[in-house]
């Protein structure tokens, strides 16, 4: 007898190869399980979607090609699995087989049994997860805040919105709501529970890492919490992998790539830092995972409750990220899935669907210890010295911390030494000749770097225009504040008597394996007393000694174009003043200073009473009005081409085709414009925005879209392009 498997193969999303390509077996197959197929003159891998014992309709059975191995060694990938890739190409208008085998570790596509059966006997042995031994597992004594927190979430069926000020202890409920899971009894043959935590970037938080280890470690085994993120080896990746595919790992640790590892026993997934857009993919599939995280705990649930029932799953709807719930609202004792978003400063997205009684709120507004959070100044640039870029008073109270032998964070949202390198005689200016973009001027390495190519040059010695030698920067980046600031406080000395120490914290600092590690613990130690750093220092650590947080260029985005400008600036002010006064003795005493022209401007009066809610509630209103998201949805045709003219013909194109399609009515398609940095790296870049108020008809009239833009792409109009995608909800316009 034969077997007519239809197999999921790594397709780009836009090969024209259907969903899923037809094999032939002389076993049956299960769904969910690895094979290697032949595709053209290759062998792949692949995963079987579906095992059917006759062939389907047209197909001429002496041309289908024959599995060529099947992966025994590994259980089959679990329905809910398939069912959150299926729903994730869906949603992002992106082939099944591209998901798939994206969210599959890039080594397990060489693997024969053999080496696959090796690498899980390593894995084996190096994760003999003992048996858990309660009464190991211990915290700090929860607050008041926390325990309410999580006497709440222990009833919730709804997605979980934490609501916790910074240094309000969302970690600690984290680590119970984990114990929780973990301690949770399952009956013999199912997979013990498992817990996804995620995390903008891993390696910014070492600390949270730790601190998983410490508490779980000694009570399910060293090989109970894995990390899965972009920056391991492919070894790495797939031994974590195989660790929460087999259940021996009980806690994943991850970024947003993380959302796609098979975890058989989830019970809970938690998204810290939610509103952090890191956990939008920005290439391929242009997935959300903290959406996706929500998605998938519903699924998980719904599958927990009919397996409760003895029913047998059925195809699972469609349900989309706003969907009413998690379903399972069967009190404490229904096995259920559960997804706690996190954050000082959410999502208004997130915010909204807790308006709306979609997600439950639960706030914890008061800092661990009673600390306070650090008061605003605002220092009016307008009533400082010509010139200067450090305003006197934030340089006097930052001295007058660092004798105390107190520590201060310098946030500047822009690396480099300066952004435009420029001749003041002939007006040459260091423009990048592969983008519409300056190159930046790094003064430690004598560099002029595009930010957006990577193209890099030696610093001209002399205009390369004119030959004037008097080149001189323009702006100022991080470097310029660290050397300016070793300057200014050369003088000031610590209670040890030494002078100040000021270092910096960028992606420059940070690109050698293990340098962050190396920064992060010298300002824990205390031998820095300055921090200068990007939008990197402002998130998520947990330091100690910090009292004093200064944002010292924050105008520019106060008046950028990009709707959801404020939202990001508020959160990154408020994250960057959480990193103060961490410490509650120290909390009355630290400040948050922001240097601005516009020292009226409502958005740091909001500030300056930490409320978040006022400022969630005027967005959100001005949202309505506008009809933006999350009021409304929004999607981007994007197109890249050898000419601006071909990107912008081939939106135009796709934008006459759709006349016709389903919900074309429900729909606004904007002209095409070319993007804010319209070349890099030699490459034109137009979008068209999509708009519409139904999420429903933006889905359905993007599915229906999508085959027309596959032939969009062959009008002579278009010659030229180099790729176009879809963004679903993206998060900038
Ligand atoms: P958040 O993530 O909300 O900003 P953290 O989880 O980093 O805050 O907690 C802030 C600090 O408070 C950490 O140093 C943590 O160890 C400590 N902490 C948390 N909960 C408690 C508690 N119940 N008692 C004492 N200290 C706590
Ligand atoms: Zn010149
Ligand atoms: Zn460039």
């Amino acid at each position: 007898m034969a077997f007519w498997p239809s197999i999921v193969v790594a397709t780009p999303a836009h090969s024209g190869v259907g969903a899923t390509l037809t094999y032939r077996s002389e076993l049956s197959l299960a769904p969910g399980g690895l094979v290697r197929v032949p595709l053209g003159s290759r062998e792949v891998l692949g995963v079987v979607w579906d095992c059917p014992d006759a062939p389907p309709e047209g197909l001429t059975e002496a041309r289908t090609k024959s599995v060529a191995g099947v992966l025994d060694g590994l259980p089959p990938l679990n329905a809910n699995w398939r069912q959150l890739v299926k729903f994730s190409a869906q949603y992002y208008q992106r082939s099944l087989g591209e998901v798939a085998l994206a969210a599959l570790p890039p080594q397990l596509r060489e693997l024969d049994n053999t080496q696959l059966a090796r690498r899980l006997k390593k894995r084996a042995k190096a994760g003999t997860a003992g048996p858990a031994t309660p009464g190991k597992l211990n915290g700090h004594d929860l607050s008041d805040e926390q325990a309410e927190a999580l006497q709440a979430l222990a009833a919730a069926s709804a997605p979980v919105l934490l609501f916790g000020a910074t240094g309000s202890g969302k970690t600690e409920v984290y680590l119970r709501a984990t114990q929780a899971v973990l301690e949770t009894p399952v009956s013999d043959g199912e997979s013990p529970t498992q817990v996804l935590v995620m995390v903008p970037e891993i390696n910014l938080t070492p600390q949270l890492e730790a601190r998983f280890r410490e508490r779980f470690e000694p009570g399910f085994g060293t090989g109970s919490v894995v990390c899965l993120h972009s920056g391991m080896t492919p070894a790495q990746r797939l031994s974590s992998w195989l660790a929460a595919h087999t259940g021996s790992a009980r806690i994943v640790l991850g970024t947003r790539m993380a959302i796609f590892a098979s975890l058989p026993g989830l019970r809970l997934i938690v998204v810290d830092e939610e509103h952090d857009p890191s956990y939008k993919s920005q290439e391929g599939a242009r997935y959300s995972a903290r959406d996706l995280a929500v998605y998938r705990a519903k699924v998980e649930s719904e599958a927990l409750a009919i397996e409760g029932t003895g029913l047998h799953a059925g195809p699972h709807p469609n349900p989309l990220p706003e969907g009413e719930g998690t379903g399972a609202g069967e009190g404490v004792n229904t096995p259920r899935c559960q997804v706690v978003l996190g954050s000082a400063t959410p999502s208004l997205e997130s915010w909204h669907a807790a308006d709306q009684g979609r997600y439950l709120r639960l706030s914890m507004p008061g800092r661990i210890g009673g600390g306070m959070l650090p008061r605003l100044r605002l220092v009016d640039m307008n009533h400082q010295p010509k010139g200067a870029v450090l305003a006197p008073p934030l340089l006097a109270a930052m001295s007058e911390r660092i004798e105390r032998g107190e520590q201060c964070l310098v946030l500047l949202n822009r690396r480099g030494y300066a952004p435009v390198l420029a001749c003041h005689d002939c007006g040459w200016k260091s423009g990048c000749p592969h983008c519409s973009a300056y190159r930046v001027f790094h003064k430690l390495d004598r560099t002029l770097r595009c930010h957006h190519c990577g193209f890099t040059e030696r610093v001209p010695r002399a205009c390369p225009d004119c030959g004037n030698l008097d080149i001189a920067p323009v702006g100022r980046g991080t470097e310029q504040i660290e050397e300016q600031l070793a300057g200014l406080l050369a003088d000031v000395k610590r209670p040890d008597g030494q002078p100040a120490r000021v270092a910096r914290m960028d992606a420059d600092s940070t690109r050698l394996k293990g340098s962050l590690e190396v920064q992060l613990a010298a300002l824990h130690s205390g031998e820095v007393d300055v921090l200068v750093g990007t939008q990197m220092i402002a998130k998520g650590h947990d330091f100690r000694r910090i009292t004093l947080v200064a944002g010292i260029n924050a105008d520019s985005a106060l008046f950028a174009s990009d709707y959801r400008a404020p939202e990001r600036l508020f959160a990154l002010l408020m994250q960057a003043a959480g990193r103060a006064g961490r410490d509650a003795e120290q909390s009355g005493a630290s400040e948050m200073w922001i240097q601005t022209w516009y020292p009226q401007h409502p958005l740091f009066a909001t500030l300056k009473k930490h409320d978040y809610p006022a400022f969630a509630a005027e967005q959100l209103s001005e949202r309505e009005q506008a009809g933006m998201p999350p009021y409304g949805f929004q999607a981007l045709l994007r197109a890249d081409a050898r000419t601006q003219q071909a990107a912008q013909a081939f939106l135009n194109i796709a934008a006459g085709q759709a006349a016709g399609l389903p919900h074309r009515d429900d729909i606004t398609l904007y002209p095409a414009v070319p993007l804010t940095i319209q070349r890099v790296a030699n490459v034109e870049r137009a979008q068209m925005l999509v708009e519409t108020h139904s999420r429903g008809a933006l889905q359905r009239f993007l599915s229906a879209w999508q085959p027309v833009l596959h032939g969009c792409r062959s009008a002579p109009e278009a010659r030229g392009l180099v790729r176009w995608a879809v963004d679903v909800d993206p998060l900038s316009i």
